[in-house]
């Protein structure tokens, strides 16, 4: 079908992510994407600064997770995994029960992020449940976090201003406290550690979790926070008889520079949830890891089954993809390239702290933000970006990017400079 044609019935028909229908800003016609480049269908290529929002971390058509996913193809592409099971899967939960933090052993595989955290939450309150503790149901989190778009996700999203305060009154009624002071390397505030601990103290009794984004508060504000707030909150769930929930959907798989941004704190959450770059950006999966203390409390309770059951779970071509791109991140090169991908930005993005609209930069393993201090048009910033060569999605008052791990030097110049471009022109 011809390019236009395309357009039109994308237009009409097709609804795009948090866009209104019909579309009232036309969508880019993708027609190939290879290595860290998507090409138009007119022509143009674009330098992805996105991953694909966190997922393609090996960039696109790699050709080892390209040979896993037609060598799957040849032998199985899904059976149901209820009564049945297969070496994918099973390779994948070992492997990721291996990399992530010591203790997590059992692995729940779903299809997409927000059901991961459905999953978790689900964990943590029939684990209380279990331990006939129901009123144990609420989850404890900090104000700007993002955790998805499905109901028990979106109710520990932002309250104010974020994606999902429409549905405050309708959404689970769960407990925000104030986010972390910002910034990685920002020494740890003892008295905001006073804050947190009143209020879990407080709120224990009818906490089943706290779900916290470690390290980096992705889509709902682009923050990073001192590491040692996630022991802290590792001491007073402990303390307090609360679970912990670490949602790593986006900061998963090397993104900040440790395999889990976990590891900057030293610590084991009791349910790990994790996404995006799992497949390597191929396929949609996720998973939600816990440790045995969650599963054999749930064992032991007047259901003692987890009631959750997707139809697509633990499906063998995203497994086989996931192993493949485990098994490239096995190689270890992802250390270096995150680490150029740091030095890259932190270069490129340095005279934005010149641009009057740019109040703040900030770089984190392979995530560069400038924040501004007014919003951005998104249509406008991404045909500055486009019309620089790169493809960057602003928002808010936000221009990022988390480009693939092999983006090389001069791709990582264009992601730049076009992000500079964006903050002159907002
Ligand atoms: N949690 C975090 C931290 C995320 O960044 C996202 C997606 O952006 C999600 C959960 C939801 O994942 P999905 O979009 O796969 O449902």
């Amino acid at each position: 079908m011809d390019p236009a044609t395309l357009l039109s019935l994308d237009a009409r028909h097709v609804w795009h992510p948090y866009a209104p229908m019909p579309a009232k800003v036309p969508s880019l016609l993708v027609s190939e994407a290879n290595g860290v480049r998507l090409t138009l269908a007119d022509g143009r290529e674009l330098v992805d600064g996105m991953s694909s929002w966190w997922s393609a971390i090996h960039g696109y058509r790699h050709p080892v997770l390209d040979a896993a996913l037609a060598a799957q193809a040849g032998r199985m592409s899904h059976v149901m995994f209820g009564g049945l099971t297969h070496e994918p899967a099973v390779l994948l939960a070992k492997t990721l029960v291996d990399l992530t933090p010591d203790g997590l052993e059992h692995v729940f595989l779903c299809d997409s992020g927000s059901v991961s955290v459905e999953v978790a939450a689900k964990m943590c309150l029939q684990y209380q449940r279990s331990r006939g503790l129901p009123g144990k149901r609420r989850l404890l989190t900090w104000r700007g976090g993002y955790h998805g778009d499905t109901f028990t996700p979106m109710s520990v999203c932002d309250p104010e201003g974020g994606m999902h305060s429409l549905w405050r009154g309708v959404l689970p009624d769960q407990v925000f406290v104030p986010a972390p002071p910002s910034g990685f390397d920002t020494p740890l505030d003892p008295s905001y550690v006073d804050v947190l601990a009143k209020e879990i103290e407080a709120h224990a009794p009818e906490l089943a979790a706290v779900i916290v984004e470690p390290v980096v508060q992705g889509a709902g504000g682009m923050r990073f926070h001192h590491p040692g707030y996630l022991r802290a909150l590792r001491e007073l769930t402990e303390a307090h008889d609360v679970l912990l929930i670490f949602d790593e959907i986006a900061t998963g798989f090397g993104r900040t520079g440790a395999l889990f941004a976990a590891e900057h704190a030293g610590v084991t959450p009791d349910v790990l949830c994790l996404g995006k770059a799992l497949t390597g950006g191929y396929l949609s999966m996720a998973a939600a890891l816990c440790t045995p203390v969650v599963a054999d409390g749930i064992a032991r309770g007047e259901l003692p089954v987890l009631a959750h059951g997707p139809t697509f779970m633990g499906n063998p071509l995203a497994s086989a993809v996931a192993n493949a791109s485990l098994g490239l991140l096995a190689e270890g090169t992802w250390r270096q390239d995150v680490a150029r991908l740091e030095k890259g930005l932190l270069d490129g993005l340095a005279p934005a702290r010149d641009l009057p609209a740019v109040s703040d930069v900030r770089v984190l393993g392979g995530i560069g933000v400038l924040q501004l201090d007014h919003p951005v048009d998104m249509a406008v910033a991404t045909e500055v970006a486009t019309g620089h060569g790169a493809w960057l999605r602003p928002f808010r008052d936000l221009v990022y990017a988390m480009p693939p791990y092999v983006s090389t030097d001069d791709d990582l110049g264009v992601i730049t400079r076009a992000m500079l471009a964006v903050a002159e022109q907002a």
